[in-house]
This record gives C-alpha cells, sequence and structure tokens, in this order.
C-alpha cells in the first residue's frame, strides 16, 4: 500500500522542523535525520488520537492506511515502512502525529504518572546529539512532552492500556510527570 501522490502531493515535503531552523542544532538534527534514512519510521505504528486522525484525514489519510489493534494506529507498508514514509522520508512531516513528534522521547503510563523515556543512541542517532547539547535536549524534551500529553488526553484508559502493552526496549527512563497535567 501507497501514499497516493495526491495525498503526498498536498504536504509540505520538509523533513525536520524547518520552521525552526535558525539553531545550529537542529540544523545538525536535520542533517542527521537527513542521513538515517528513517530508523524511527522503520516497524512505526503511531498510535493516532482523534485529533490527529482527523487532521491526516482532512489533509488526504485513507481508512485503509489505519488499522484498528486497540487503538487507531498507521498501517506499514511491505518493506515495513510506515505507510506514510515516502523517498527517503515523512511525507506528511508539518501534520506527523504526536509520538513521531516526541521522538526519540516515548512514553508510558503508570496509574496517573507519565513515563517519558529516551531511546537509545542505535535506535534514533539524534540521540548523541540531544546529550551532548542541554539546549537541543531541553527544547525537544518540551515538544515531546507538550505532544505526548495531548496524544494520552484525547485517549481512552483501554487505548493507553494497549499501546502502553507494547514493549519499547533499548530505552532509558528520563523523567515522570503527573497526568492531570496533561489535560
Ligand atoms: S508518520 Fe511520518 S514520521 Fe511518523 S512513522 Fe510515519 S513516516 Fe515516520
Amino acid at each position: 500500500m501507497t501514499v497516493t501522490p495526491e495525498f503526498s502531493n498536498r504536504l509540505s515535503p520538509t523533513f525536520l522542523r524547518s520552521d525552526f531552523l535558525t539553531e545550529d542544532w537542529l540544523l545538525q538534527a536535520e542533517d542527521i535525520c537527513m542521513r538515517c534514512g528513517g530508523q524511527c519510521c522503520t516497524d512505526a505504528h503511531p498510535p493516532l488520537s482523534r485529533s490527529c486522525c482527523q487532521r491526516l484525514m482532512a489533509a488526504g489519510l485513507t481508512p485503509d492506511m489505519v488499522e484498528d489493534v486497540g487503538y487507531k494506529r498507521l498501517k506499514v507498508q511491505e518493506n515495513g515502512m510506515c505507510i506514510l514514509f515516502e523517498h527517503g522520508r515523512c511525507s506528511i512531516h508539518s501534520v506527523k502525529p504526536e509520538t513521531c513528534r516526541a521522538g526519540p522521547f516515548t512514553f508510558d503510563v503508570k496509574g496517573e504518572i507519565i513515563e517519558i523515556y529516551m531511546k537509545h543512541a542505535g535506535i534514533c542517532p539524534v540521540v548523541d546529539l540531544l546529550k551532548e547539547t542541554p539546549e537541543a535536549f531541553q527544547q525537544q524534551y518540551q515538544l515531546a512532552v507538550k505532544s505526548i500529553t495531548h496524544l494520552v488526553s484525547n485517549l481512552t484508559q483501554d487505548e493507553i492500556d494497549a499501546i502502553c502493552r507494547m514493549e519499547e526496549p533499548e530505552t532509558e527512563k528520563v523523567a515522570e510527570i503527573k497526568k492531570e497535567l496533561s489535560a
């Protein structure tokens, strides 16, 4: 299954966050992402909050690109890449799902606590840059918390439970935040 040309052409082809490309570390991060080839989009099934699903549908996502496994998520292509990965990059960068915006941070929910994890550098080569650059870490961490809390607050408890049953090895916990802060 592939993304229709109509869909990808209607969306920004930019790869990382070029709207903020005034800082050196962001230029470095974009360069790392461009050379990575989409490790974070391999076997990726980003969950879709209701608002994200509506946003993507409005932009051209079709129902056959989405599956429900206790929560809605994007399908993968036959080669294992996310259904929206095209020509070596995300075809929907400007409207991509919350967990994609949050990377390389990810999460788990334990009761009223959201645990924030960071993937290992072997999974995402931007991690080394974040560890070496406190400003970069803080900025991406803040964006990740905002994205993750938005996702969690737009899911039912059953959907959160289904997402959190998926193991995410090769991560390290970096913070815990209260779930009510997500509202
Ligand atoms: S939506 Fe975009 S960034 Fe997210 S996994 Fe798919 S291709 Fe990658």
